[in-house]
This record gives structure tokens, sequence and C-alpha cells, in this order.
């Protein structure tokens, strides 16, 4: 990770309440207690996320890097993201 942030670690997020959405190079977690539905992810990518659509994140609709960029918007934390595979 070269975001400056620490990285996560997953079983601390999944014993936090978070659940995991799977992508190919990203996973994906969310904690809906900690979602003030600010909308911030739903307009940064709405093919990846879309409320009322089950299930509501599709990790893969869009690339990872995109996944990631969007999440870091995200300003309450209730979204999460572990690279899978190394950066390019
Ligand atoms: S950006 Fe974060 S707080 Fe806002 S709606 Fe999405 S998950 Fe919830």
């Amino acid at each position: 990770m070269d975001n400056g942030k620490k990285p996560q670690d997953e079983q601390e997020l999944l014993e936090n309440g978070y659940k995991k959405y799977c992508g190919d190079r990203i996973d994906v977690y969310f904690n809906k207690c900690l979602c003030v539905h600010s909308g911030n992810c739903l307009r940064g990518n709405p093919a990846v996320f879309k409320f009322g659509r089950k299930p509501w994140i599709i990790t893969d609709a869009a690339d990872a890097e995109e996944v990631a960029r969007v999440i870091d918007t995200c300003p309450t934390g209730a979204l999460k993201y572990i690279w899978k595979t190394e950066k390019p």
C-alpha cells in the first residue's frame, strides 16, 4: 500500500463487523454500522456501489484501482479494501 494508511488486517475487519465482497485483485469490506449514507461511493462509481441491489457491491465491476480510489472517498471508514496482488 502506498496511500499512507496502515494496511488492514482481514481478520480484524471481519471481527469488527465488516462484510467481505471478493474481487479478482482487490477485496472490499463494508461495515453498515459505520455508514452515514453520504453517497460518495454511489456517486463515485455506480457500477460497483448500488444500494438496493444484491449484492450492493460488485467489486469487479470496475478496475481495482478505481475501486480503491472511490473507497478512499468514504468519510467514515465504512468501506475498506485489501489488495490481493501487488499494484502494477
Ligand atoms: S461513502 Fe461510505 S459512508 Fe458514504 S454511503 Fe458509501 S459506505 Fe456509506
